[in-house]
């Protein structure tokens, strides 16, 4: 039999006799969502339909004819989001990343309605962008100058082969065009490791190791310079598995950390915030292909089975017959849960920091937890044998 199917129009040659419920399921077309048409009369699931019947199935959806438009100016749209009920053209689609850091800015942590204390920053301060080269950050750092902020950026070379070659070298080719101010910090340069070396002569997992150096070069690099604050790309879907993997496993001391917005609460702290966290990975990757961005592709080659990435999945999985609900899952906790957690020590009084008796970094002990660490890489290190 010859079956017409529509959106797109296209025919399709079926062998008969088989009953409509078959055909359908022959094609794999939703049944509620078709009329089924056989010689100008409709025709019931149960109907058979002879080898040369002349069939139309014709969609009973409406709104999903015709090309997709912007919901802004109507123009042809190029990107369409599940989660937003949305499409947009390239215009208006940065705009939309543009609206989600605005709103993620002005909230903070959401508490007390965004006055300028609880904003992540403002148009006064001076701001620092962690750029790891991919791109979520330097989408960041792109879309914060566009809308008018003082950003520098901040790059850190942890030692990763031809990834942290070229991944620096991309960085360094986003700030030169645009005229923009990058610091570089080398690790084996300036703390004498290598995210490897520094894996190997720790026996610590490279994420590990490369962690706790990130955030403190981070928070070192913002302090020694005056920054108001400091930003990382983290985005929905990196926000959303780490709150899964933090639930699953109730790691409390992290759940109460996990806040768009951290106010620095010690010496030589500065405050850290996450303008991304409304943004998913594939938005921030529409947004770098629409304003020309180029970024590294690749992933960081030490990361393996990695724990972050099956959440990714399973979450994935989920927004594909739930739309949004990564978004509400992220933002439930943060609008009903996280105001209710505080930092506390064992016996439930808020924790103090002091200066680390060696670097000066903020730290709850004498000795924060990267001197400890580097304490005892470097002496491994220094043997020639495991150079
Ligand atoms: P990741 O830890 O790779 O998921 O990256 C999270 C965020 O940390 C990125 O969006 C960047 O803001 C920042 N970041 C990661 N790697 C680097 C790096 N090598 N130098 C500077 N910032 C980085
Ligand atoms: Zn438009
Ligand atoms: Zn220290």
């Amino acid at each position: 039999m010859l079956v017409r199917l529509r959106n797109p129009d296209r025919v399709e040659q079926v062998p008969g006799p088989r009953t409509v419920a078959d055909l359908l399921d022959h094609l794999d077309v939703n049944p509620t969502t078709v009329l089924v048409i056989a010689g100008g009369q409709l025709v019931t699931a149960g109907h058979t339909l002879s080898d040369t019947a002349e069939v139309e199935l014709r969609p009973v959806i409406s709104g999903g004819a015709g090309p997709v438009r912007c919901v802004e100016c109507r123009g042809p749209a190029i990107i369409e989001e599940p989660r937003h009920r949305s499409s947009w053209c390239g215009e208006h689609f940065v705009d939309h990343v543009q609206r989600q850091i605005r709103k993620a800015v002005d909230r903070g942590n959401g508490e007390g309605g965004g006055g300028p204390e609880q904003r992540m920053f403002s148009y006064g301060d001076k701001i620092l962008v962690a750029v790891s080269g991919g791109k979520d950050s330097l989408a960041l750092w792109d879309a914060l100058v566009q809308m008018g902020y003082k950003a520098d950026g901040l790059y850190i070379g942890l030692g990763i082969g031809g990834y942290s070659d070229r991944s620096g070298a991309i960085c360094k080719d986003f700030a030169e065009a645009r005229g923009l101010k990058l610091h570089l910090v080398d690790m084996q340069d300036e703390y004498g490791y290598t995210t490897p070396t520094g894996s190997r002569a720790s026996n610590r997992s490279a994420c590990g190791v490369c962690g706790l150096s990130k955030r403190y070069i981070f928070n070192r690099v913002a302090v020694d310079n005056g920054y108001d604050v400091m930003l990382t790309g983290h985005n929905l879907d990196d926000e959303a598995a780490t709150l899964m993997n933090n639930v699953l496993h109730w790691q409390e001391e992290f759940l109460v950390r996990q806040k768009p917005l951290l106010p620095a609460t010690g010496p030589n702290q500065v405050r850290k915030a996450k303008p991304l966290y409304r943004l998913s990975e594939r938005e921030m990757a529409a947004y770098c292909v629409i304003r020309g961005i180029e970024y590294i592709v690749e992933e960081c080659p030490l990361v393996d089975g990695n724990t972050g990435t099956a959440h990714k999945d399973t979450l994935s999985e989920m927004e594909r017959t739930m739309p949004g609900a990564k978004a509400h899952f992220l933002f439930g906790f943060l609008d009903k849960i996280s105001p209710q957690l505080s930092v506390r020590d064992a016996n439930g009084d808020p924790v103090e920091l002091h200066e680390c008796t060696q670097c000066g970094m903020p730290t709850t002990g004498d000795l924060c937890a990267f001197c400890r660490q580097r304490n005892r890489i470097l002496p491994i290190l220094a043997q020639p044998a495991q150079r």
